[in-house]
């Protein structure tokens, strides 16, 4: 039987060689790592639940034109993407103080923002992923200025989307981190959404209860990842309201 090459295997999720070239499988492990993978557990149905939950906003941003690497879901675990040169940046949303930005400013989590905050922070896991400005940004070369406008302007369509599909479904998006890639067409380059879109790279809270339904659960130690994952996935209509056993989801397909 021959076996597919690995790209790529990161804390969530491997990279597989695709079917045609430029294209790749994305597949999402159970796996849930926090605090620079110092924390980490198996939590069965999490990849699926992502795989899925990825799917629909991945899909959703495509329909309405602004571009991803998704291409389809495959099945359970796995989509096709498209192949992309990574920016090794995580861009940040924020509409409400939390997490990081509440800890380094001192602001209460759950104080509304002015306007939506972008940051960026440089990935390297061995430097803990650390908040740089575009200054940092142009000097070492990461991305140029015309970058940095389109992923600013990106970040921020991505937002107005989620943030409107969670409204609708009795959640607040509060933040969500992104990673962009370039797509090379002959001499024209684009930037697209890459990596995931899912619970695990945001946070969303219940607006009536202000209950934590991303992985925060996880970080924080708040009860059942997999249980506020699924409620996401429900609400959403990703999966049968009808689900008993939260470890075991079934795919509507
Ligand atoms: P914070 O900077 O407050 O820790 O995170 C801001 C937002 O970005 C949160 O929604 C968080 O889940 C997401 N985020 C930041 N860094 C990472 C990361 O390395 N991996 C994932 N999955 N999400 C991240």
């Amino acid at each position: 039987m021959a076996r597919r090459k690995k790209i790529y295997e990161g804390k969530a999720k491997i990279l597989y060689e695709g079917p045609e070239p430029g294209t790749l499988v994305q597949y999402f492990k159970d796996d849930a790592t926090a605090f620079n993978a110092e924390k980490h557990d198996v939590i069965e149905g999490k990849g699926v639940l992502n795989n899925r939950l990825s799917e629909f906003f991945m899909s959703g941003l495509n329909a309405i034109g602004v571009p991803t690497h998704f291409i389809k879901r495959i099945n359970m675990r796995e989509q096709l993407i498209r192949q992309v040169e990574i920016i090794p940046l995580e861009v940040v949303v924020r509409n409400t103080a939390a997490g990081s930005m509440s800890k380094r400013l001192g602001i209460e989590e759950g104080t509304p923002l002015p306007r939506p905050i972008v940051e960026f922070y440089y990935k390297d896991d061995g430097l803990g992923d650390p908040l740089v400005t575009e200054e940092h940004i142009i000097a070492f070369g990461w991305a140029s200025q015309q970058d940095l406008d389109d992923m600013v302007a990106l970040a921020l369509r991505v937002n107005d989307f989620l943030s409107g599909v969670m409204m609708a479904v009795g959640i607040k998006l509060v933040d969500f981190k992104i990673e962009i890639g370039r797509i090379w067409d002959g001499d024209y380059m684009r930037l697209v959404v890459a990596d995931e879109i899912s619970p695990d790279s945001c946070r969303l809270w219940d607006i009536k209860t202000g209950a934590h339904l991303d992985k925060d659960v996880f970080r924080r130690d708040l009860g059942s990842l997999t249980d506020a994952y699924t409620e996401v996935a429900k609400r959403l209509g990703v999966l049968p309201t009808n689900v008993t056993h939260p470890t075991k989801p079934t795919l509507i397909n």
